[in-house]
């Protein structure tokens, strides 16, 4: 499998602005540090964390909605390979139709005020890439591959459904043809009975389509559900990536065993005492570390952790000598 994206050294920090009383916070928060990542082209990669680890700002790194403090993004565009990171305003331009994004919630996410007509046919207006009968068509097309009757175009939002609604976001994404979509927590906000479906739809779209995903959750039944395999972060950092089959039945990395026991089990026989993250202070990211990030959290942790951190991914220096525990039951069925 080719590569459609090499990201290397990548960086994002964010100086604090005005704090209490005016005073200025000067804090770097170094939300994703010197990440290294590969995403193979047609595959769903699964970016899995707690909330704050740094992954939507990755995700929107990648969509260059941010533009990196350090680091270089190789995306292999329709035009050739380009380094996203490096790229201006214009120059980004044409990518933002080949690399799309998927909001979390489509209540939000969708304007009221605009039909669904004019909200999924909006990228294609702007990008100048349709118009008159042809822009039509293509809404119609693109909102019958994602489970939408086309007659029903003419309306507003508020008529559909949650799930409906994240159909029509899909949609939208899905107009301009892109390679890449980039999709952060895009089932977070929907009940349970229709999450599925929307899991469904994203997998039928990919195979049909031959799109990327790079998916983001902190929910490891939908990653499960979806992905070819996974990278966890921890307070900015890759801790973690396997293929999700080896990551879910042998984690190499203690935080990632603590995630995959934090997950809730449907059936009471299989929960645990230990059932929940661990405990103790989770170091801020504007802090300089030394040593493993996660070693204040570690049951595991030697005092060597608490004075290097772990160069190589999975980052923990006993990944070797751990005997770690996975799940070897089926967390689809919560998602
Ligand atoms: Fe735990 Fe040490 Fe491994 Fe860090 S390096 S995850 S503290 S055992």
């Amino acid at each position: 499998m080719s590569e459609i994206l090499r990201v290397e050294g990548l960086s994002m920090r964010f100086t604090g602005g005005a704090g209490l009383f005016g005073r200025r916070n000067r804090a770097t928060v170094h939300a994703v540090d010197d990440v290294d990542l590969v995403v193979r082209r047609g595959e769903t990669l699964g970016l899995v964390g707690e909330s704050g680890c740094g992954k939507t700002t990755l995700g929107r790194c990648i969509l260059r909605a941010h533009k990196p403090s350090a680091g270089r993004m190789i995306y292999d565009s329709a035009a050739g390979p380009v380094d996203l990171a490096a790229l201006s305003r214009a120059e980004l331009r044409p990518l933002r139709t080949e690399i799309r994004t998927v909001f979390q919630d489509p209540n939000s996410s969708l304007n009221p005020r605009m039909t669904v007509r004019q909200i999924v046919a909006e990228p294609l207006v702007v990008n100048r890439l349709a118009s008159g009968s042809e822009l039509t068509d293509r809404v119609a097309e693109t909102l019958r591959r994602c489970g939408l009757r086309p007659e029903l175009m003419r309306r507003y939002p508020h008529a559909f459904s949650g799930g409906e609604r994240q159909r029509i976001g899909i949609a939208r994404a899905l107009v301009t043809e892109p390679q890449l979509v980039v999709a952060d927590e895009a089932v977070s906000a929907l009940d349970v009975s229709v999450r599925s479906q929307i899991l469904n739809l994203l997998e039928d779209l990919q195979d049909e389509l031959g799109l990327t995903y790079v998916f983001i959750s902190h929910d490891l039944s939908v990653i499960q559900h979806l992905c070819d395999r996974v990278a966890v972060m921890y307070l900015g950092r890759i801790v973690e990536e396997a293929e999700t089959e080896d990551l879910f039945e042998q984690p190499r990395h203690p935080y990632t065993e603590a995630l995959l026991r934090s997950v809730p089990r449907p059936d009471p026989r299989l929960r645990r005492r230990d059932d929940v993250l661990p405990a103790g202070e989770v170091p801020s990211p504007s802090e300089d570390f030394t040593g493993c990030r996660f070693q204040p959290r570690c049951p595991y942790a030697q005092p060597i952790c608490a004075a290097e951190e772990p160069e190589s991914i999975p980052r923990c220096h006993f990944t070797d000598e751990l005997s770690l525990a996975g799940v070897y039951t089926d967390l689809r069925q919560t998602s």
